[in-house]
């Protein structure tokens, strides 16, 4: 939709009128937003007529590149033919159940049953809802505790920011009682926890796990209910685990009973080159997978938590008290998002989208490290099209920066100057394209942050 406002009016109706999430109110009062009226491709454009190229994909979702037109036609047939009619009970959609089952057909295992929420957070309160709703029927009532790690990101609603391991998404919110949320360390080979400085990955490895069960122990195998991962933490910082780490926390969840939730609302879809990465890229089967985002590529509000026959037969089988899920969103399978993940699907499977990522996603890690001349370079890490770029102080002994000097927000402003889009999170440059990017411009992004953190410094 285009309107005749002007781009200064705009500016202000937005800035009197939007609260934008996540939002730092000082600055935001005096400089507003910048509005983006087109999408393109890999680039966006803004009400000044500028353009850039968008290295984060919206915000690590639009998978499939800006603007298909097929996704537009797509929606709007959908829109035609039959837009919205309730889920509940005993009427569904076409495409609903269509995509219902070309999921359980990407899934990995006995990941077979859907079910649809607006988006990832929803999809998280759904995941646990369903965890306590499986132990109350098999008479496991105070297994209700839900292990998460540090500096995890799990959503916004009130359970899903709780869950949430970046303490300071919470400062001034209030905390639902702690007493069935629990964090432990955050899988970071760079900035490790006190006592795991030296270990080798394996070892590391081990110290986690070992932090894992001794908190189960603590709070009584008969307690806990699941534990929630991202494969690699995306708004925490791109921070990716030491090897064998998923493997091993999956085995103690195995030996107490407790399921395993892998959140991949940023790496499912093909950000780590295939449609979920928790097996094929990190050997190990979730009982629940979270994935939104690049479920629909951005182009319409979309998520799901995927379910395991093992918890369904149990909170669907009539004998044992189920059979009434008396949870639900208006929305859940709506026919217009179904009908767009669907297409969207399709898009990749077409181009051959996986591959692409499967060849690119490397030459952008490889590239980035080209950098590691740059005095401030700390570390650079993540896998295929999710990449973190850790600014320091001091490259020789990885002294960080203060926080106030804002480094990371710096070299991002630099960036726009020039015509790049990347995401400042704390110290580090995140960058996560849409999967169409080319080679060409992974050199482009790569020769823009070099620039610019050459003006920072
Ligand atoms: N889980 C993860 C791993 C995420 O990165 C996000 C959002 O960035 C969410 C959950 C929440 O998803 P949404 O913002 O769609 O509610």
């Amino acid at each position: 939709m285009t309107t005749n406002y002007s781009a200064e009016q705009l500016w202000q109706m937005d800035k009197d009128h939007f609260i934008h999430p996540y939002t730092d109110f000082t600055t935001f009062a005096e400089e507003g937003s910048q509005v983006i009226s087109q999408a393109d491709g890999m680039h966006i454009t803004d009400t000044t007529g500028k353009s850039y190229l968008d290295a984060i994909a919206g915000l690590w979702c639009v998978n499939i590149g800006h603007g298909r037109k097929e996704m537009a036609e797509t929606i709007s047939e959908q829109v035609l033919n039959m837009q919205y009619y309730n889920p509940f009970g005993h009427s569904t959609n076409e495409p609903g159940s269509v995509l219902a089952a070309k999921l359980a057909e990407l899934a990995p295992g006995d990941l077979n049953k859907v079910f649809y929420t607006c988006g990832g957070s929803t999809a998280v309160d759904t995941a646990i809802r369903l965890v306590h709703y499986y132990n109350n029927i098999r008479g496991k009532n105070n297994k209700k505790q839900i292990i998460s790690r540090n500096n995890a990101y799990h959503g916004s609603t009130y359970v899903a920011s709780n869950i949430t391991g970046i303490h300071g998404c919470k400062s001034n919110l209030d905390r639902i009682a702690d007493s069935w949320i629990n964090h432990i360390s955050a899988a970071d080979m760079f900035h490790r926890p006190k006592g795991a400085e030296n270990l080798s990955e394996a070892e590391y490895t081990q110290f986690l796990a070992d932090e894992f069960e001794n908190r189960i122990v603590q709070l009584g195998e008969n307690n806990v209910a699941a534990f929630i991962a991202e494969p690699i933490m995306g708004a925490g910082g791109v921070l990716v685990a030491p090897a064998g780490y998923h493997q091993a926390m999956h085995a103690i969840c195995q030996k107490y009973d407790i399921l395993y939730i892998a959140d991949e609302v940023v790496t499912s879809f093909g950000r780590l080159g295939d449609f979920f990465a928790s097996k094929s890229v990190f050997g190990m089967q979730p009982d629940i997978i979270i994935t939104a985002k690049g479920i629909s590529s951005g182009y319409i509000p979309l998520g799901a938590a995927i379910i395991s026959d093992r918890i369904w037969d149990v909170v669907s089988d009539p004998k044992t008290g189920g059979g009434a899920l008396t949870m639900g969103y208006t929305y859940s399978g709506h026919p217009v998002a179904c009908a767009a993940a669907l297409k969207n699907i399709e898009i990749m499977e077409r181009e051959n989208i996986l591959d692409h990522v499967k060849e690119v996603g490397p030459y952008l890690q490889e590239q980035i490290k080209t950098l590691s001349d740059l005095a401030i370079f700390g570390e650079s890490r993540g896998s295929h099209l999710m990449l973190g770029l850790e600014l320091v102080a001091n490259s020789s002994t990885n002294e960080p920066f203060p926080s106030e000097v804002g480094i990371a927000s710096r070299v991002f402003e630099h960036c726009r100057n020039a015509g790049l889009i990347v995401r400042p999170v704390g110290n580090t440059i995140v960058l996560s394209p849409p999967l169409i990017i080319s080679k060409a411009q992974v050199d482009q992004i790569v020769s823009t942050i070099r620039e610019a953190i050459n003006l920072t410094m």
